[in-house]
């Protein structure tokens, strides 16, 4: 979502004027945008703001300004810690950036635009996107789930989805742009659940006309529209290839949902759902309104119904009252249920959610030692699992050129795992059979089926 608003911010900036410099040292606007998610990523923008008021000092015409979900978390306290921030703007606000920078030229005057209620989306045609095939689209933010250790409802509110109807209108439009595969983005995105249907015929002259062609389109006329059922819709845009969604909360992860992913071949073939711990003590006092063996359960069902499927998690490591025991569940869990990917955090506590009153009572040390066993032992099953798709030929959407061998093509497979491989730049922006020679860390080196069948 960070990304996406940072595409945002640099859309809305370079259509009033502002030149985009990869130089800081040449920047007349230094802007940040953050997350609160763990206290790391905090402490690395503290570390940036000290640096810019050393900066500020050279360069008293330097303006400072903060974006992302840590101005929601603070607010105003930063003005006061940090005298050398001159702007911060909250998620629901990047539109009004250009003002708020000619604002604080003129007067020299700390400015926030901070607004708490509404939805902090932005469609806009301005954004800047990095890939010409490639979109995010948020569909929905906050999040009503009450997980103990995390600061989303307190930073990004409680949950709103975008309208059926202006998801699928931005998502026709991306296509008439040239975007081939979308990732639809939320806090808890299958947790969606959008106010209106979809367009009726009557509607279709608002729309680009790319899209209407089915009439089943027409079917989604209820009282609102789930997730899957969006996921059913967006599947009839022509043109669309690959649909992308994260991230997933376990107990909106249902059998319609699967369904619909089997049914439907464009939907990605990754499958993210966080577990955060395989310990049921540990589950519950995270509130994360599952079991462990719920939760595997509908893994299971899920590659019953999907065998190609790789599924990836979210594991924290060292939760407060986290005892060894515990952690040998999530070990457990991690052998069981063999992961194609983990994100594996260290527990940090978050001031203001529900566990910060909770202790700390992990060492640091020990919560190291569980994070890189942890890792060991994922990157030793993801090996495992990437070796099984070798001399397998699979679908590959064609990104660009390799970042470390640019005379070669770099693009993903259906499970979205990176594979490079030799051919004309011109494949690029389409999808294309490859084979998988082999793997090397976690990138597939392949050939086009077409040139190993010759
Ligand atoms: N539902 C959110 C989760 C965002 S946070 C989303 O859609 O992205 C991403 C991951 O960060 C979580 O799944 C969790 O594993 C980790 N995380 C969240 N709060 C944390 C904390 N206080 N300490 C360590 N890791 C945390």
């Amino acid at each position: 979502m960070n990304e996406y608003d940072g595409q945002v911010a640099v859309g809305i900036l370079g259509h009033e004027g502002f030149q985009i410099t990869p130089d800081e040292s040449q920047a007349d606007v230094v802007l940040m945008n953050t997350c609160s998610v763990r206290e790391h990523a905090e402490e690395r923008v503290y570390s940036r703001l000290g640096m810019l008021g050393k900066a500020k000092r050279q360069n008293p015409h330097l303006i400072v300004g903060l974006m992302g979900c840590m101005v929601e978390e603070h607010r105003e306290n930063l003005f006061r810690r940090f005298p050398q921030l001159d702007l911060m703007v909250g998620t629901r606000n990047i539109k009004e950036l250009p003002t708020l920078i000619k604002e604080v030229e003129k007067n020299r005057r700390q400015v926030a635009r901070i607004k708490q209620d509404g939805i902090s989306i932005e469609y806009t045609e301005l954004i800047q996107r990095t890939s010409k095939y490639h979109a995010w689209l948020p569909i929905m933010t906050g999040c009503n789930k009450v997980c103990t250790f995390c600061i989303v409802p307190i930073t990004r509110g409680a949950e709103v989805s975008m309208p059926a109807r202006e998801v699928y209108r931005e998502a026709s439009r991306l296509v008439g742009e040239g975007v081939r595969w979308i990732t639809l983005l939320g806090q808890n995105v299958n947790s969606y659940m959008g106010r209106s249907p979809i367009p009726m015929i009557g509607d279709r002259k608002h729309l680009s006309n790319l899209t209407f062609e089915r009439a089943d389109v027409n079917s989604y006329n209820g009282e609102g529209v789930s997730f899957p059922a969006l996921l059913e819709m967006l599947c009839q845009i022509e043109g669309l290839e690959r649909i992308s969604f994260t991230t997933s909360h376990p107990s909106d992860a249902t059998e319609e949902l699967f369904q619909v992913i089997a049914r439907q071949p464009k939907i990605s073939r990754r499958f993210h759902l966080p577990l955060q711990s395989g310990s049921d003590l540990i589950l519950k006092r995270m509130k994360r309104l599952h079991t462990y063996i719920d939760y595997r359960k509908k893994i299971e069902r899920l590659r019953e119904l999907v065998p190609d499927i790789s599924v990836t998690t979210d594991i924290i490591a060292g939760f407060s009252g986290e005892t060894e025991e515990d952690y040998q569940a999530t070990y457990r869990a991690l052998e069981e249920i063999r992961y194609d990917g983990a994100y594996i955090f260290k527990y940090s506590v978050r001031p203001g959610t529900p566990a910060g009153k909770l202790p700390d009572d992990v060492p640091f040390t020990v919560k190291e030692d569980r994070n890189h066993e942890l890792l060991a032992l994922q990157k030793k099953i993801m090996a495992e699992k990437n070796r099984s798709w070798v001399g397998r030929s699979t679908e590959v959407f064609v990104e660009g050129p390799s970042p470390k061998r640019p005379e070669e093509l770099i693009g993903k497979t259906p499970q979205e795992k990176k594979a490079v491989f030799r051919g004309s730049k011109e494949l690029i922006g389409t999808f294309q059979k490859v084979t998988l020679l082999d793997v090397k860390d976690e990138t597939f080196l392949g050939s086009l089926a077409a040139l190993c069948e010759s």
